[in-house]
């Protein structure tokens, strides 16, 4: 089980799986591991893995952010789309959830790419921010919703200009779009895609993708 579009039929989106899903045995051996798991819907489909490679690819990414890490697989696919020379600094708080993360990087052999930080990502973020790090090529935000537009924020300091960034679950099941959903993950999420959506600071497309997915490129 993996977050996929609420938007396509299942008919539809079993298709598109087995015409262009080009996951190595791992990455399928960790999605079958978390789908037993709990939460295991908050995963990312194997489709909007596969996306987020070929972004990482198209820009030439070498330094890249991720927040929010839960069993690895985000971590794994673009630390598999990276040259050997790229790092992924990955961001999280649960110690368990990562271990599961941790196994499988070994295991695919891209451990030494990612860099795991386990702490509350605005510190771990505000950290760099402090050590003057900047030149990040690439980030994904898959994290708690209403910590979002912090996220967002210190992603964007951290960016080049050209930089992407991922941000994950945007369309909540639809939820943002129905005025009468006002609980603090639906709201938060809400206010950021407002926000983004005037943000004269970067270019953006919010793609129907899974959970939703906006993409920004900072300007
Ligand atoms: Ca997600």
């Amino acid at each position: 089980m993996s977050t996929r579009s609420f938007l396509v039929p299942d008919d539809i989106y079993d298709y598109i799986l087995k015409v262009t899903l080009r996951d190595t045995a791992v990455q399928r051996e960790l999605r079958e591991r978390t789908a037993s798991m709990p939460l295991a819907v908050m995963q990312t489909g194997p489709d909007q893995l596969q996306f987020l490679q070929l972004l990482v690819k198209t820009i030439g990414a070498r330094r890249c952010i991720e927040v929010g890490v839960y069993t690895g697989a985000s971590a794994l696919a673009v630390a598999l789309a990276l040259p050997p020379e790229g790092k992924i600094l990955a961001c999280d708080v649960s110690e368990g959830y990562t271990a599961v993360a941790r196994e499988f990087w070994e295991r695919a052999g891209v451990a030494r790419k990612i860099d795991l930080r386990l702490a509350p990502a605005t510190e771990t973020l505000n950290a760099l921010i402090a050590a003057g790090e900047r030149d990040y090529d690439f980030a994904y935000i898959d994290a708690d919703k209403s910590n979002y537009d912090a996220y967002y924020e210190l992603v964007l300091q951290l960016l080049r200009t050209g930089g992407l960034i991922a941000i994950d679950n945007v369309l909540w099941g639809g939820d943002v779009a129905n005025p009468a959903e006002t609980d603090a993950d639906t709201v938060a999420l809400r206010k950021l895609n407002e926000k983004i959506g005037r943000d004269e600071r970067v270019d953006e497309a919010l793609l129907t993708i899974g959970d939703g997915l906006t993409i920004v490129r900072k300007r």
